[in-house]
């Protein structure tokens, strides 16, 4: 699939691009471009374009505003050491839009259209790269339904877009253990949306974390629906547990947990040297119990925003307890310096991950 470079009228000038690069927080600041693609029910995709990043008309009965079939993804651009730029395991996150395709009853994309729109957007739009120490062009691809229609089955309308906005490096070596806030309310229940990436389960997410905040607390974690007794995710992070023997346990996949490709990637790191890493439902009532005996030594949860980071602090209704001394530890220093490393081109890729543009 081609796709047509469409031109832009007003590109923001160089001097407020560069104002708004140098410090750009997360998710706030939007390049010039964006790619699209169009699908109809018989004519598949079509119309590729790289155009302006702009407001798109919505008719008021888009059944996106009404039924929520919408998915997305998460990943960056990376700047290597080299000066050149590359993305990481872009093929994961195209495979995975695909599964919450299917979950949500949505077309699939061609892998290949997912990446070069990825690609083209970035190459694109390369001069928004922010000059920053651990900064990156985060790329959002994401799909909706689109079709003037109330009746409830699938949309036969859908947009694929991809957008880019630069952020800042909020996971600095040495940033401090967050506290976390265990909810009554869950993510995910068996047979539900919970290994998708859509934005209903984020919408279902809000209040939770909410409330994580309003107790003082930088983020949620959900138990399981069945049993309020397994631990699953960090709000839209996966978490691992390290032990004093070197040891790891990370909730298993199964339909309830989001399969994140940076807990895919630890734990084949982790494995490569020699760790145990295991698969394993661990309860709240375990983890209490063994940061207390101080047989679990670190807990981080994982994801392509913050890479990885500790968790110091846990509360729930029944108290609160702390993990290790409260830090980042070992472990977890070790695993995000290798995965950064890889991702910044100083540590060598031996699976092919790292895709240059
Ligand atoms: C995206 C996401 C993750 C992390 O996935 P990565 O591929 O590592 O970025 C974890 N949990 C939820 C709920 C997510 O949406």
């Amino acid at each position: 699939m081609q796709f047509e470079h469409l031109p832009h009228p007003a590109p923001v000038a160089a001097a407020d691009r560069e104002a708004l690069i140098a410090d750009p927080g997360f998710g706030k600041v939007f390049t010039d471009h964006m790619a699209m693609v169009d699908y109809d029910t018989g004519e598949g995709w079509h119309s590729a374009t790289i155009g302006p990043c702009a407001p798109i008309p919505l008719h008021p009965a888009s059944s996106v505003l009404h039924y929520a079939q919408e998915i997305f993804e998460g990943l960056k651009a990376y700047r290597l050491s080299d000066g050149s730029m590359a993305l990481f395991r872009p093929d994961a996150n195209a495979r995975r839009f695909n599964a919450s395709a299917r979950r949500l009853a949505m077309p699939e994309l061609p892998e290949d259209v997912f990446i070069d729109a990825c690609k083209q957007v970035v190459l694109k739009d390369a001069d928004w790269f922010p000059p920053i120490e651990g900064g990156s062009l985060y790329i959002r691809p994401f799909m909706f339904a689109n079709e003037h229609f109330l009746g409830v089955r699938p949309a036969t309308k859908y947009k694929f877009l991809v957008i880019l906005s630069p952020a800042g490096n909020y996971f600095k070596s040495g940033a401090p253990a967050v506290s976390v806030w265990v909810s009554e309310y869950t993510r995910a229940a068996p047979g539900g949306t919970g290994e998708a990436k859509c934005g209903g389960n984020y919408a279902a997410s809000l209040v939770p974390t909410g409330e994580a905040f309003e107790k003082g607390h930088d983020q949620v974690v959900f138990l399981d629906a069945a049993e309020h007794k397994w631990i699953e995710e960090l709000g839209g992070m996966n978490l691992f547990f390290v032990f004093d023997d070197g040891s790891m346990i990370t909730p298993p996949l199964g339909g309830t947990i989001l399969p994140g490709i940076t807990r895919d990637s630890l734990m084949t790191l982790a494995r490569e040297q020699g760790l145990d890493v295991r698969e394993e439902r661990y309860s709240l009532d375990q983890w209490r119990e063994d940061a207390g005996s101080g047989k679990l030594v670190e807990t981080f949860a994982c994801g392509t925003a913050a890479v990885v980071t500790a968790v110091g602090k846990v509360a729930g209704r029944d108290g609160e307890f702390s993990i290790g001394t409260g830090g980042p530890g070992q472990m977890t220093s070790k695993l995000r310096e290798q995965l950064v490393g890889i991702q910044r081109g100083t540590v060598e890729d031996k699976h092919g991950w790292v895709v240059r543009l």
